[in-house]
C-alpha cells in the first residue's frame, strides 16, 4: 500500500524535475527525451501493476517509449537532425492512438478473460497519453488532424497527474461485477 504511494509521488516529482534539465548537444537532448519518457512510463507501470511487478508489467513502458521512431518515418530519413525538426505530424504522436487502443480493447474485452491484459492495456494507454502530453509542452497535442497550442507546464503536470491517479476509476469501470462483489480486485 505504501509502495504504490511512493511510486505515485515519485512519478509526480520526476515529471516536475526532468524537464528542468537542458542540454545544448543534440544527442544528449535526444537521450534526455527518451530516458524521460521511459522512466515516466516505468513509474506508471509500477503504479498500475503494483500487485504483479515482473518484466511483463514493463512491456507498456517499452512500447510507449519507442513510438518516437515515427519521427524518422515522418522525416523520411534516419537522420536525428531531420527527425527532431519535423514539419509534418508524426503518425503515432496522436491521441487517437491511445483512445483507439482503449476503445478497441473495450469492444473486444469479452473475448479476453485475462485481468492482467486489462491492466497492461490501461498502463499502455496512460503511458502513451503521458508521452504525448510531455511532447505537447513543445509542440502541442494532436488529435486527428487538429493540433493544440503548446501545453503550459502547470497544465501538463495537472493533466498527467490526474490521468495517472485515475487508476481506480478505470480499473473499476472494467472490472467484472463478480470481481467487485468478491473484492478480488484489490485497490489501494
Ligand atoms: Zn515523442
Amino acid at each position: 500500500m505504501e509502495y504504490i504511494w511512493l511510486a505515485r509521488i515519485g512519478f509526480v516529482i520526476f515529471s516536475n524535475g526532468i524537464d528542468f534539465l537542458h542540454f545544448e548537444n543534440l544527442y544528449f537532448r535526444v537521450i534526455h527525451d527518451i530516458a524521460g519518457h521511459f522512466i515516466q512510463s516505468v513509474f506508471i507501470c509500477s503504479i498500475y501493476s503494483f500487485t504483479e511487478l515482473d518484466w511483463i508489467a514493463f512491456i507498456p513502458a517499452g512500447i510507449a517509449s519507442v513510438i518516437d521512431i515515427d519521427h524518422f518515418y515522418a522525416a523520411g530519413s534516419f537522420s536525428i537532425k531531420s527527425a527532431t525538426k519535423l514539419q509534418k505530424q508524426a503518425p503515432f504522436h496522436n491521441l487517437l492512438l491511445p483512445l483507439g487502443i482503449f476503445a478497441l480493447f473495450s469492444l473486444l474485452k469479452r473475448f479476453f478473460k485475462s485481468e492482467r491484459l486489462l491492466t497492461l492495456i490501461i498502463s499502455l494507454c496512460i503511458c502513451l497519453v503521458v508521452h504525448l502530453y510531455r511532447d505537447g509542452i513543445r509542440r502541442g497535442v494532436a488529435i486527428g488532424q487538429y493540433r493544440s497550442e503548446p501545453i503550459p507546464f502547470a497544465a501538463y503536470i495537472f493533466y498527467i497527474t490526474t490521468y495517472t491517479f485515475s487508476v481506480e476509476i478505470l480499473l473499476k469501470l472494467h472490472a467484472s461485477p463478480k470481481d467487485l462483489a468478491t473484492e478480488k480486485l484489490i485497490l489501494p
